[in-house]
C-alpha cells in the first residue's frame, strides 16, 4: 500500500455498535491499518473518514476516522487498573505535594512492607516525593495522600477525563465525544 499523505496520524475513532465509544480511558482508538483490516473483514461499518489515500494496486480508499462495530459489546463497568487511569483519578497530581511535573507511582503501604498494587494502595507521586517516602510507612515519614486512593467508577473517570481532553480530536469524532454531558456508566 502506498500512502499519499502520512497516514500515520490518522487514527480512527472506534464507536461500540450503539454508536458510543468503545471506551474513554483510554479512548478507543485503531492505527488506520487495523481499521481498514476490520473494514475488509467486515466487523466495521465506515461512519466518518479523513481525506487521505491510501492506494494500492487494487484499491484506492480514504481512511476511516470513525469506524463503528457491527456486534455490540457490553462495555466494562469498572475501569481497568491502569497507569493512565490511576494518574486520571488522581487527576495527575502528586498524592503528596499536587506536583504536576514528574509524575511516577507510589505504594502507599511500601512492597517491601506487605503492600499490594491495588486501586487502594497505589496514587500518583512525583519523582521528590517518591525518593523522599521510599520504603517508609505513611505515618512513619509524615507522608499521607491528599485522598484516600479508591477503586474509581466509570463516572469518577469521565468527570475527571473532562479536565484533560485528549491532545488531539479529529473534527469527525467530537459528535461521539460527549465531553460536557453526563454519561452512563
Ligand atoms: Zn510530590
Amino acid at each position: 500500500m502506498h500512502p499519499m499523505a502520512s497516514p500515520d496520524g490518522c487514527p480512527a475513532l472506534v464507536l461500540n455498535a450503539d454508536f458510543r465509544p468503545l471506551s474513554y480511558y483510554p479512548l478507543s482508538l485503531w492505527s488506520w491499518q487495523d481499521a481498514i483490516k476490520a473494514v475488509f473483514m467486515d466487523r466495521v461499518n465506515i461512519v466518518s473518514e479523513y481525506d487521505t489515500v491510501v492506494r494500492s494496486p487494487s484499491f484506492n480508499m480514504r481512511l476511516p476516522s470513525v469506524v463503528s462495530l457491527k456486534t455490540y459489546i457490553k462495555p466494562s463497568r469498572t475501569p481497568a487498573f491502569t497507569r493512565f487511569n490511576v494518574f486520571l483519578r488522581d487527576r495527575f497530581s502528586c498524592q503528596y505535594c499536587a506536583a504536576r511535573e514528574e509524575l511516577t507511582f507510589d505504594h502507599v503501604i511500601p512492597r517491601a512492607k506487605g503492600g499490594l498494587t491495588t486501586w487502594e494502595n497505589v496514587v500518583a507521586a512525583c519523582s521528590p516525593c517518591n525518593l523522599r517516602k521510599a520504603d517508609k510507612l505513611p505515618a512513619i515519614v509524615g507522608m499521607l495522600p491528599l485522598q484516600k486512593p479508591y477503586a474509581p467508577t466509570v463516572n469518577d473517570l469521565h468527570r475527571n477525563g473532562k479536565l484533560f481532553p485528549p491532545n488531539y480530536l479529529h473534527e469527525s469524532w467530537l459528535d461521539y465525544l460527549y465531553w460536557d454531558s453526563e454519561l452512563e456508566p
